[in-house]
């Protein structure tokens, strides 16, 4: 099969981004300290590192505030059992 890539778009929109900077929204909030952005313009994924700087989201990054997020959600459901507790 073959894959028939149509870059001019991207290329331009890119190039756009180069000039203005990304805009990055928000698409997931993994917990107090990090989210994951994801530029409006061309779909570039970033996330925070420990000084807040935004960097490129690889797949190592997903899997570890895939693992923060879900550690996150843990500490959240035992802190409300605990709540119930007193
Ligand atoms: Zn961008």
């Amino acid at each position: 099969m073959e894959t028939n890539y149509t870059t001019d778009g991207m290329v331009k929109k890119n190039y756009r981004c180069s000039l203005l900077g990304h805009r990055f929204v928000e698409t997931k909030k993994v917990n107090n300290h990090f989210s994951e952005f994801e530029c409006k313009t061309c779909k570039m994924q970033v996330t925070n590192d420990m000084r807040g700087e935004k960097i490129t989201l690889t797949s190592k990054l997903k899997d570890i505030n895939e693992t923060l997020f879900y550690l996150n959600l843990k500490k959240q459901f035992l802190s409300k059992f605990y709540f119930r507790k007193d």
